[in-house]
């Protein structure tokens, strides 16, 4: 790998990075939106089961209400006949019975005071959850409006990113671009680092000398067996150079003031 390409994919590795957060910024955009648009509709499903119960408790009390005008009715009726009783028996089985009506009326009217209070209680819930509805509709609304301009705005970031990427030619092929995105978005915009002292910088494992050899030999691209990334040596002259120092320290005898730009 020349140091044209070296150069070329270290500024695409930033450019596809860009890109990879502006697509997960963009597609993520939506989630806030899809929530809301859950919990509504969970609330309309709540409403209309409520709405249900809510429509046998109105019909139980209208049921319990006709009996009690009937049993009012029937009590009435009782009453007007006590006019007309012409013995002590007929009396005590009309008392009797006027006693009956009015006790079981009495009873009735119990049950329908407590339907009536927990209609009017349901009837308070479902006024709140039907503000409670609407507010969450209007709030989609808003939502749907700001994450359409939101999602413009990314766009347009995005088409100007993917304008610089189409500006690096690193001069590789496709399939080595295609990995390399990949690597990109895995390993968080680092896909491509020096190798210092036999390390991979990437991922810290060392390296065996023969493949480093290979990498600094520039041939072809290389990529850590490891962790994938692609590998450059950071400075082929200074490491050979080093590399000779080393060889040659015995015969110098310690050479303290060492300058790297002398020719050895
Ligand atoms: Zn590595």
């Amino acid at each position: 790998m020349n140091n044209e390409t070296r150069t070329g994919l270290i500024k695409l590795q930033e450019v596809l990075y860009k890109k990879s957060l502006l697509e997960k910024e963009i597609s993520d955009a939506p989630k806030t939106l899809m929530t809301n648009i859950e919990i509504l509709n969970k609330l309309k499903k709540a409403y209309v089961e409520k709405n249900k119960y809510l429509e046998r408790k109105a019909e139980k009390i209208n049921k319990i209400r006709i009996r009690l005008t009937d049993l009012e009715n029937q009590r009435i009726e009782a009453e007007r006949q006590m006019g007309e009783v012409e013995n002590q028996r007929e009396y005590d089985i009309l008392d009797k019975k006027i006693k009956e009506f009015a006790l079981k009326e009495q009873e009735l009217r119990v049950r329908f005071n407590k339907e009536r209070q927990e209609l009017d209680e349901l009837q308070a819930d479902m006024s709140s959850k039907e503000s409670m509805i609407l507010s969450q509709e209007q709030e989609i609304e808003s939502e749907k409006d700001k994450l359409e301009s939101y999602v413009e705005s990314k766009q347009v970031e995005l088409d100007s990113l993917k304008g610089k990427e189409q500006e690096i030619l690193p001069g590789v092929g496709d399939d080595i671009i295609y990995k390399f995105d990949r690597i990109v978005r895995k390993k968080e915009g680092v896909a491509i680092v020096p190798i210092k002292n036999g390390v991979c910088t990437g991922c810290n494992i060392m390296l065996t000398p023969q493949f480093v050899n290979e990498v600094r030999e520039e041939a072809s691209i290389s990529f850590c067996p490891y962790c994938s990334r692609i590998l450059y040596c950071e400075d082929n002259e200074i490491e050979q150079e080093q590399a000779e120092v080393k060889f040659d320290d015995a015969d110098l005898g310690g050479l303290s003031d060492l300058n790297p730009d002398v020719d050895f």
